[in-house]
């Protein structure tokens, strides 16, 4: 109890003491104290803010500590831990042979369609389209055409078998459904699309250059052609689960230039890896 006392009776005298000698502070000396205060506040926020600005530009990212993996982790809100995930791998003996319910008369895309810009966003090359001139309907719904980008290798699987590249076109939904068609590039002749995309090349990290010109992708691709039909979600954040994947069977071709003209620009092994199917069955079409 005595020790205590004395203890307590130590600490207060240390405390008036040392209250005493800050009042002794000249004026000056405590103008200084405030400024280097100040200074170090400021200095901390600063680098509070440069390790923000890192964060958000390295948010996610396909390598090291924000690689797929972490996605659900470091990606508040995000569904990227669901059951219904995206890309999978597509065994055709497994799948169902049924109509996916899409017709070449639901694609309804203008005779030439105009992309408006090309934008390297760190996590690919993509091209995008200003007007909501073209869109495809699917069970009762329109779903608009924003943009396409690429993978390389390809996110999807048939088989097995990983592409050297894949072609993502997205159409949004009102509701912000998506439709998205996945179409395998293997390697071979040069191929006309590529050539038109590849003129626009390359755009730097962060960059985006305005195109405005029209292309008929109508003559392109064969969109009543064998598909896989699944619901899955975005391979990349946010992961959102409402998305109708029609992956193409067969693949289109390009030259082995025009894979690494593309390949080059994006991030090496721009895909998430596979998914597990869970619950759901994939449709053959035709
Ligand atoms: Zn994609």
């Amino acid at each position: 109890m005595k020790n205590r006392n004395i203890y307590i009776l130590g600490l207060f005298l240390f405390t008036l003491i040392y209250a005493c000698k800050q009042n002794d502070k000249t004026p000056e000396e405590k103008v200084k104290e405030v400024k280097t205060n100040n200074a170090t506040t400021e200095k901390s926020e600063k680098i509070k803010a440069t390790a923000t600005t890192t964060r958000h530009k390295n948010a996610w990212s396909y390598e090291g500590e924000t690689s797929p993996e972490h996605w659900a982790e470091i990606e508040a809100n995000a569904t990227c831990d669901g059951t219904h995930q995206s890309p999978i791998n597509i065994i055709e003996v497994d799948t169902k042979k049924e109509v996916s319910g899409l017709k070449e008369e639901d694609i309804h895309y203008k005779e030439l369609t105009t992309i408006y810009s090309v934008t390297n966003n760190g996590h690919s090359i993509q091209y995008n389209f200003k007007d909501d001139e073209n869109y495809v309907s699917f069970k009762d719904k329109n779903y608009v055409l924003k943009q396409f980008h690429f993978h390389s290798p390809s996110e999807h699987t048939i088989n097995g078998i990983r592409y050297p590249l894949v072609i993502h076109m997205v159409h949004q939904s009102s509701e912000k459904d998506f439709v998205v068609f996945a179409f395998m590039v293997k390697e071979g002749e040069a191929s006309k699309p590529f050539s038109f995309i590849e003129s626009y090349l390359p755009v730097k990290e962060g960059e985006t250059k305005i195109i405005e010109k029209p292309y008929d992708f109508n003559e392109s691709v064969a969109y009543n052609a064998s598909h896989f039909y699944y619901k899955g979600s975005l391979t990349t954040p946010p992961c959102t689960e409402t998305v109708n994947w029609f992956v193409f069977k067969e693949p289109i071709t390009a030259s082995l230039d025009q894979v690494k003209a593309l390949s080059e620009l994006m991030p090496k092994n721009n895909y998430r890896n596979e998914q597990p199917l869970n619950d759901r069955t994939v449709l053959l079409s035709k």
